[in-house]
């Protein structure tokens, strides 16, 4: 059954899990819930979002959601079809349409291939071109990403941050692709990089016509970037919205944490920040009924017992909380919390500097 009443839905989780076993041999055997019976579809040509603290589960849902892991549980649809059983020959193939750009571009490029040959292996790999063909078209994918084709033979220690990750979006379109799911695509890079790296995949993705799906704990890129937002805890997803609606009304109270942490843009109307109190419970014992109210300000004796599961709002946005109706419009202001660390603070100050580049009109001559 699809989770969604969407006729032109590429790509379907459907009660995803995946549990890690640990320990067992000196130790008790723990089983860590990365991801614990995920829902969601996502549109075609849309930027998917999935948003969460360190260790939420959204690095290893973007993985399950591509099978470049085994799920425990649940399926995948990709155009409607479950690729949980595709055998190897299928699954490569399948390869080719679905695409994932990691999170550290130096560790993910082979350091003993050339530029031009890493680029070129999926089209290799998938039989596309050979040849002068071949080579022509790594010389386009370079163009097209920033790159210049005259540097095909250096290695990828020859480049910087921005430019190796220029490399490994390169090589996720070299099978003309339609869906990529970008892993933190620029968290590992500085903010000016960050900048031009965002730039580019929303280029792509219009030029390209393709589906985005990018994992990120940085709101602001998620602000930038996407269509809709599912934010994650404790390997679920607590609410789901389009971008901007989660923005301007954060239904769930973790998401209006998370939000209340962002620092306002105006210099004039800071605000001071708001953390999440407490540490995020371990996914090996995640807490009874509610998973968040070890941290909720709002939570009552209900949320300790029963586990609250994703329902529909009207605005038909999906929200797991007993109490979403009337903790609306009133949550983030009742969570205080200890001031951001120096290095959380002067890297949100360098954010600000970039939205308010990003936001400020033309200049024009007084
Ligand atoms: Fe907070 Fe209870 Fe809602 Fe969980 S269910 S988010 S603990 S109010």
């Amino acid at each position: 059954m699809s989770v969604m009443p969407d006729d032109d839905i590429v790509l379907e989780g459907i009660g995803l899990k995946k549990h890690f076993g640990g320990g067992g041999l000196l130790s008790k055997p723990t089983i860590v819930r990365a991801v614990d019976g995920v829902s969601l579809a996502i549109r075609r040509g849309e930027t998917f979002a999935i948003v969460g603290e360190s260790g939420c589960g959204k690095s290893t849902l973007g993985r399950l959601l591509l099978r470049l892991i085994e799920a425990t549980e649940g399926d995948v649809r990709y155009e409607g079809r479950s690729i949980v059983k595709l055998d190897k020959g299928e699954l490569r193939k399948l390869r080719r349409e679905l695409q994932i750009i990691f999170q550290d571009p130096f560790a993910s490029l082979n350091p003993r291939m050339n530029v031009g040959d890493i680029i070129a292996e999926p089209i290799w790999l998938h039989n596309l071109a050979s040849g002068r063909a071949k080579r022509e078209r790594v010389a386009d994918l370079m163009r097209t990403v920033g790159l210049l084709p005259t540097h095909a033979d250096r290695y990828p220690h020859e480049f910087s941050g921005g430019q190796r990750q220029r490399i490994g979006i390169a090589r996720a379109l070299a099978g003309d692709p339609k869906l990529i799911v970008g892993d933190e695509p620029v968290s590992a890079l500085d903010v000016s990089i960050q900048a031009q790296i965002i730039n580019l995949l929303e280029d792509l993705k219009d030029r390209f016509g393709l589906t985005l799906a990018i994992v990120a704990h940085d709101l602001a890129v998620i602000r930038h970037m996407s269509d809709r937002v599912a934010v994650m805890y404790l390997g679920e997803i607590v609410e789901l919205s389009e971008t901007d609606a989660l923005f301007d009304n954060p239904l769930h109270p973790y998401t209006q944490a998370l939000l209340a942490a962002i620092p306002s843009p105006s210099p004039t109307n800071r605000q001071p920040m708001a953390l999440l109190q407490g540490d995020v419970p371990s996914p090996a014992a995640p807490p009874p009924g509610c998973r968040f109210h070890t941290r909720c300000p709002h939570a009552r004796a209900l949320c300790k017992e029963q586990h609250p599961v994703l329902e529909a709002a009207p605005d038909g946005r999906q929200v797991a909380c007993h109490f979403w109706r009337e903790i609306q419009g009133a949550g983030a202001g009742s969570i205080s919390a200890p001031p951001p660390s120096a290095a959380l603070a002067k890297r949100l100050a360098l954010y600000r500097t970039w939205r308010e580049r990003q936001d400020k009109p033309v200049a024009t001559s007084p």
